[in-house]
Order: structure tokens, then sequence, then C-alpha cells
């Protein structure tokens, strides 16, 4: 049972070229990303979406990151934001983090997971297959220095339920969180839907980008849909991912609140509407 539910910013993205990423601002002023964490309290132990940046790229950045990340999209490095120091200033024991759900194991989602080397990390088999057998260009996304600490793996493929007409898999029994495969920006990224009451989250990780993408309105910055197509491994999963999610959210909304990792405006949306279960 989920107690109580933390969205947490676990690191800030600060890329060139404000206008790319938001249709505003300049070309060489410097974007705004976050990289929205999900922490569930529950009797059992703590449950952490997502990790974000960790203690290790504040400290190392090129070596954890890659020189390339580190240029390209400028993170913001603090102790402060990273999801073992959140845990704490709320009160919590980060030991207590038994169970990791990435959505994938793309660097700016997994820097964390070394700072909880205790807790299971749930993850489709094709992601984890990806991760580990890297080639290029696999190699400058997926970093090895994150998963020194040998992370204890749960590996996942079949669904076990559907949900809203998506395949599900449950990967823990006793709690109402689901891995959703949205398949396409990687092998195995998976959305996270957990139950919030009468409602559903649904963390979306890195299947889109900008909240106007799950509209009918179509201010979607250009500069998204190049990125977007840039990163994606398999192009015609992905397009089928963004398509059935913005479905969802048209038909499904007023049930399930939708957010992606890096949109801040949507992490300031849930942040305003944080409730205790
Ligand atoms: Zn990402």
């Amino acid at each position: 049972m989920i107690t109580r539910i933390h969205h947490l910013n676990c690191g800030t993205l600060c890329p060139y070229c404000q206008r790319f990423f938001t249709g505003q601002g300049g070309l060489t002023e410097r974007a705004r990303l976050v990289c929205h964490c999900v922490l569930l309290e529950t009797p059992e132990g703590h449950v952490l979406v997502d990790t974000g940046l960790g203690t290790a790229d504040v400290e190392r950045p090129a070596y954890r990151l890659g020189s390339g990340f580190f240029k390209m999209m400028n993170p913001r490095l603090s102790l402060a934001d990273t999801a073992i120091e959140q845990i704490k200033s709320l009160g919590l024991n980060p030991r207590d983090v038994l169970h990791i759900v990435p959505t994938h194991l793309d660097s700016d989602h997994t820097g964390g997971l070394s700072d909880f080397p205790q807790a299971r990390v749930h993850v489709h088999k094709r992601e984890l297959g990806a991760a580990l057998d890297t080639k290029f260009p696999d190699t400058l996304r997926f970093r090895k220095q994150h998963f020194e600490h040998r992370p204890k793996w749960s590996v996942h493929e079949h669904a076990t339920e559907s949900w809203f007409g998506f395949q599900a898999i449950r990967p823990l029994p006793v709690l109402d969180l689901l891995m959703i495969p949205l398949l396409g920006h990687t092998r195995g990224h998976v959305g996270v839907a957990i139950r919030n009451g009468k409602k559903w989250l649904l963390h979306c990780g890195d299947a889109y980008y900008h909240h106007a993408q799950m509209t009918e309105n179509e201010s979607v910055p250009t500069g998204i849909k190049v990125f977007e197509t840039l990163v994606q491994t398999q192009p015609e999963k992905r397009k089928q991912s963004l398509a059935r999610l913005k479905q969802l959210s048209l038909e499904h909304g007023h049930e399930i609140d939708i957010f992606c990792a890096h949109d801040p405006l949507e992490l300031d949306r849930m942040l305003s509407c944080s409730v205790s279960g």
C-alpha cells in the first residue's frame, strides 16, 4: 500500500538553445529541463521511479556521464538535487529504498542507482540486454559506469495484465505499480503507472518531452520533434507509443495524471497537486 507520493527533481539539465527545447527564448540562452523522479513511501519500504543524477555524477561528472552528454546537456551539479539527499531531507532513511523502477537505462535516469546499492532494480528484459551489451552507438547513451556497483537487477518481460488497453507488467505483487511498455525511445523503455487514490499517475519517461504532445494543441517546439528522432532507437515503435499515449491522455486524462521525465511545467503541475494516499 502506498502511503505517500513525492515528486522530485533529481537533476537539472541546461542545454544551449532554449528555443530548440521550449519554442521560446533565444538560441544562445539555456533551456531548463528537469529529471522528474517519484518516491513512493510504503510500510514495506520505499520505491523510487527513475533516479536522475547521483552523488557520483556530481563528484566525477566527466567519468560518470561522459564528456559528450556533459557538454551537450550541461547538467547543474548539485548534491542537494540528488535523490538520496532529498530523501534525507524528507526525514526518511535512504536505506529503506528497497525497489527502483527506472523508465529506461539512459544515463540521466540511472545516475542515482549507485546511491541505493541495496535496492532491487526492475527493468524490461530488452532494456537490460541493450544496456549491458553495448556497442556503438549505444555506448553513447548507456553508461557502464552507472552499473559498476552491480545493481540487483530484476528482469521483467511478459505482461501480467491489461491497463487502459495497454499491456502491463506488475513487478511487485503487493503494490499498485505497473510497468507499461512504451517501446521505441530505447528497446525496453517503459512508462510506470502508479495508483494514487482514485486516480493513476503515469510517468512516461522519455516517451515524449513536451506537455503539448499530449494535447490536440500542436504547438510542440520543432526542436523537440528533431531531438526525439535523434535519440530514438526504434522509430516506428516510438511513434506508435507516442500516438497511443496521446490517445490515452485525450480519452482518460481525467483519470490519469500523465507526465514525462524532462518537462519542468509538468513537474510544477504535479508538485502543486501532490497528495498523501
Ligand atoms: Zn531522459
